[in-house]
């Protein structure tokens, strides 16, 4: 069996027999991993509590054929003001929980990674209204999904566009029927968080356009998951 090291994020955790846990995690070389933390769940574990979700560590693992084994682990950063802040538990678990959903094994993308831990770390120092949103925004792009914004995606006008299309492939005019309508300052939004003006989003103060932006964001996930992620609606909605 071969030996790795990886500086990883854990993404979630199931129990495993007795003792043990199944934990996946999203490492900055190897992308997703699934890995056995043997013994956790005893009371003198060597891992403690290091591997919950959204720590950051640095794990050695025996590469299995199906999971892999965990040997050792460090942590790197624990998060601890983000895991004191009820709403930012929420964000943090929503966060992990869509890299869990959204990326497949696929091998490793860096930039997955830098999103990911960039966010926490963020989360971390403060809580941005708009860094959910954000963040999604950014991690549906790392998966090809970026809705047009510019030009009605059923007619090709670029005047009126008052609505999402339920496809989520972009927006479209307000000719069009069953669609998700969106306000022009949220339209503003995704247009600062596509273009490379992410601060200017994330300095917006809290407001009814957080929680617009943030339906939205997540309707594209689900859209492109084709299933409710339980974790991107404890904020209630
Ligand atoms: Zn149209």
């Amino acid at each position: 069996m071969v030996l790795y090291n990886d500086s990883a994020v854990v993404l979630r955790t199931w129990k495993l027999g007795e003792a043990d846990r199944i934990i996946s995690l999203y490492g900055a070389q190897s992308g997703k991993i699934r890995a056995v933390a043997k013994g956790i769940r005893k009371t003198k574990t060597k891992f403690g509590a290091r591997l919950e979700p959204i720590s950051y560590v640095s794990v050695q693992c025996w590469k299995g054929k199906e999971l892999d084994i965990i040997t050792q682990v460090e942590s790197i950063e624990l998060f601890p003001v983000l895991k004191r802040d009820l709403e930012r538990i929420r964000k943090g678990f929503a966060m992990v929980e869509v890299v869990e959903e959204l990326v497949g094994e696929t091998g490793a993308d860096f930039d997955i990674f830098k999103l990911l831990i960039r966010a926490l770390y963020r989360l971390e120092a403060c809580d941005s209204p708009f860094l959910l949103s954000g963040y999604l925004w950014k991690l549906l792009q790392t998966q090809g999904v970026v809705p047009e914004l510019d030009t009605c995606v059923e007619c090709g006008s670029q005047e009126n566009l008052s609505a999402f299309a339920r496809s989520g492939n972009g927006v479209v005019c307000s000719k069009h029927t069953n669609v998700t309508q969106i306000s022009s300052d949220a339209l503003r939004v995704f247009h600062l968080m596509s273009e490379g003006e992410l601060s200017a989003a994330l300095s917006l103060p809290d407001s009814e356009l957080r929680l617009e932006v943030e339906a939205i964001t997540v309707s594209l996930v689900e859209t492109m998951l084709d299933h409710k992620v339980k974790a991107l609606h404890l904020g209630g909605y």
